[in-house]
């Protein structure tokens, strides 16, 4: 059965834009996703330790027929892959994949949380995902409402470069 997911993509490491590409190619090149949207990127100051480099973010919706732990396992697959590549240089963590919303379900188990239990906090995770939820009104509405609620956080999220298609962000290969 084919359902609707959406990720939340970060990085704050080494070419970020970069980062961001190669984990969405990774996953168009999965033959049980197809990648159907991909919000603009907005950079935010890192929260909780901010002793750090901001963070470059992005929402992706895509279409599977994983399941939700099928479709965890890949976007694990997906961080190591990438961080292994430049693990000598950069340290483990320039990728971090995170899934939203898989479907209307959810999951309250130890390997898996959906919805995510931090999203609706998160400005970051919100302002890409409210930009690509357009045909999902059932569930933009929540986004909405607790986007609402993070006015002042929201500030801090600024558009760093307007992605219009999945097709401009990773252009097709062969
Ligand atoms: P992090 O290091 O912050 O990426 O957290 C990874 C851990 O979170 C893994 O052990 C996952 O099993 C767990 N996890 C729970 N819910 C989710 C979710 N919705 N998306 C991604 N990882 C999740």
């Amino acid at each position: 059965m084919m359902t609707t997911a959406y990720l939340s993509i970060g990085t704050n490491i080494g070419e970020r834009e970069q980062n961001l590409q190669d984990a969405v190619k990774l996953l168009t090149a999965h033959e049980a996703i197809s990648v159907t949207a991909i919000s603009s990127i907005y950079e935010t100051a890192a929260v909780g330790y901010t002793d750090q480099a901001d963070f470059l973010n992005i929402a992706v919706a895509l279409e599977t027929e994983l399941d939700a732990y099928e479709l965890l396992a890949e976007c694990q697959k997906i961080e190591n892959d990438l961080g292994r590549v430049r693990e000598f240089r950069w340290g483990p963590r320039i990728i971090d994949l995170d899934i939203l919303l898989y479907g209307q379900q959810q999951y309250e188990t130890e390997k898996l949380i959906i919805p995510h239990p931090r999203m609706y906090e998160r400005a970051f995770v919100l302002v890409p995902l409210e930009e690509i939820m357009t045909q999902n009104y059932d569930m933009l509405v929540g986004v909405q409402k607790a986007l609402h609620a993070l006015d002042i956080e929201k500030e801090g999220v600024n558009l760093w470069k307007k992605i219009n298609t999945v097709a401009e962000f990773v252009p097709f290969e062969n």
